[in-house]
């Protein structure tokens, strides 16, 4: 079942439920409305009549002139009165009751007795029927009463109901035929209504099977209504945009990396193949695995760089995390740059106490490469200071160098993965691009962050920033006191 056929259905069912409850219950307070006006006319006809009998110890006159009454006022034309006495014989009578009449003839018949029932309203037939009566307490006998003298008289007033019934259906009729077309005109308008709204729904549906596979250059039609399907639309289009980046940038990392890993693999092959042309002393050989030790292990270190940035947006959650002091960790990460040939150059200055939550071996790999490239880029005999600062929230490590700088414009890519500046391409030093992207991803995993700050031909200055780990001293192995205070060169 469509949407448009499920709401349609919803709507015109909830409005059938009304229409039909309105319609009862306008029908049956109209229809007690009209009863009860009917029935006050009776009584009120009954009560003109009874006030025209004079009702005394011995007798009960009827002698409406005396009493002033007018037998023909309006509401007592709209009904058949009779006064009959106590023999059942009519007194007086309205015109309108002749005994000619087939139809008033059993109304006659009815008013020569009285019917207790009909002491409040009654049916009788297809008439409504009241009466009363009024009896003299103590009779005087017949032969002694004057004219107009009863013992008792019984007033009969009727009413037929033809005329109430044809109205009451004629309502009736109304009350089905008015909301059955109203429903009708609702059913046809509110499809077209619905149809019309849910427009904007069928056309995402047929550009979105419009499109191929993995095409993300798709965008759904946004309506100008400014509705919640517009505000889908809107919201969908983003996340294509965003697909569609992560998309390009899959695909643009996937050419770089093939590329990278053409490059050394073509010199292993190119070693190898000219290693094999024509017989070789050892020494020759020894020289030629060394080369591709050397390419290998580059190679090697590149495939985890690619690695490590392809899960590393998958799960990014640290691995192995360790509560550590940022001092303690710097005195044994210090002689891992011992050996290094620019070691002289490098100097250490931490004077955090700082407890931070991170992996020691990512850390390390992120240090590891934000110092490389330092060593690597800045002329040998600069200085490359490694220095710490802290709050109360965030720990500070800064590497700085005199090197060559960044060109502002190119700080914002030298993240992305394969990313080389101009400069380090034409000076020769080698490199993958990958290093400070794998830093900034671990940064991340660590829930840290990197920024960079650069002078052209000044230096730079990478600053790793990690958030401080609140825990007891005692949980942390030492107190901040017993740490020392690394503040060291490699000269030293
Ligand atoms: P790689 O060093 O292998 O080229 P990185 O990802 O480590 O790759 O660095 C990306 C680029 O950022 C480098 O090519 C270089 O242009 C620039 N860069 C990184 N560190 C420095 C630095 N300390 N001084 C100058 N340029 C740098």
């Amino acid at each position: 079942m469509t949407l448009v056929n499920r709401v349609s259905a919803f709507f015109l069912v909830a409005l059938a439920l009304a229409l039909i409850s309105y319609s009862a219950v306008f029908y049956v307070l109209v229809r007690n409305y009209l009863n009860r006006r009917f029935d006050e006319d009776l009584h009120n006809a009954l009560q003109i009549l009874s006030s025209s009998v004079e009702v005394e110890p011995d007798d009960a006159k009827w002698d409406p002139a005396e009493h002033g009454i007018d037998l023909h006022q309006r509401i007592l034309n709209e009904v058949i009165w009779v006064v009959a006495n106590e023999e059942g014989h009519a007194v007086d009578r309205s015109l309108l009751a002749t005994r000619q009449d087939p139809v008033t003839t059993p109304m006659l018949e009815y008013a020569r007795k009285y019917h207790p029932s009909a002491n409040g309203p009654a049916d009788f037939g297809n008439w409504r029927v009241m009466q009363v009566q009024l009896s003299a307490p103590n009779p005087k006998p017949m032969a002694i009463r004057e004219p107009h003298e009863y013992a008792s008289l019984l007033i009969t007033v009727a009413r037929p109901r033809g005329e109430l019934q044809t109205t009451l259906r004629r309502l009736g009729t109304l009350v089905i035929i008015l909301p059955a077309i109203v429903w009708l005109t609702s059913a046809v308008i509110g499809r077209w209504f619905v149809r019309h709204a849910l427009q904007p729904v069928r056309e995402m549906a047929d550009r979105a099977r419009s499109a191929t596979k993995a095409d993300f250059t798709l965008r759904l039609p946004v309506a100008d209504s400014r509705d919640e399907l517009s505000e889908l639309a809107i919201t969908f289009n983003g996340l294509l945009s965003q697909l569609q980046m992560e998309f390009d940038r899959q695909q643009r990392f996937t050419g770089d990396a093939a590329h990278q890993l053409r490059t050394p693999l073509s010199v292993l092959q190119g070693q190898i193949d000219v290693a094999l042309r024509r017989e070789r002393s050892g020494e020759e050989y020894q020289r030629t695995l060394h080369v591709l030790a050397d390419q290998t292990r580059e190679l090697r270190q590149t495939v985890e760089s690619l690695l490590f940035l392809a899960r590393a947006g998958a799960d990014s959650v640290a691995p192995n995390g360790q509560t550590l002091n940022v001092n303690q960790w710097f005195a044994d990460y210090v002689e891992h740059w011992k050996e290094h040939e620019r070691s002289a150059d490098l100097r250490f200055s931490i004077k955090s106490n700082g407890v931070v939550h991170v992996s020691p071996p990512l850390l390390s790999q992120l240090l590891d490469n934000l110092v490389g490239n330092a060593l690597k880029y800045s002329p040998s005999g600069s200085p490359v200071i490694v220095s710490s600062e802290e709050d109360d929230s965030w720990l500070r490590i800064d590497v700085e160098d005199r090197g060559p700088g960044i060109r502002s414009e190119e700080i914002p890519s030298i993240f992305e993965p394969f990313f080389r500046s101009e400069s380090a391409r034409r000076s020769g030093i080698t490199g993958t691009g990958l290093g400070l992207s794998v830093a900034n991803r671990i940064a991340a995993v660590l829930g840290g962050r990197i920024s960079c700050r650069s002078d052209l031909g000044q230096g730079s200055t990478f600053s790793l920033w990690l958030p401080i780990h609140r825990l007891s001293e005692a949980n942390c192995g030492k107190t901040a006191e017993q740490n020392t205070l690394i503040e060291s060169s490699m000269e030293a």
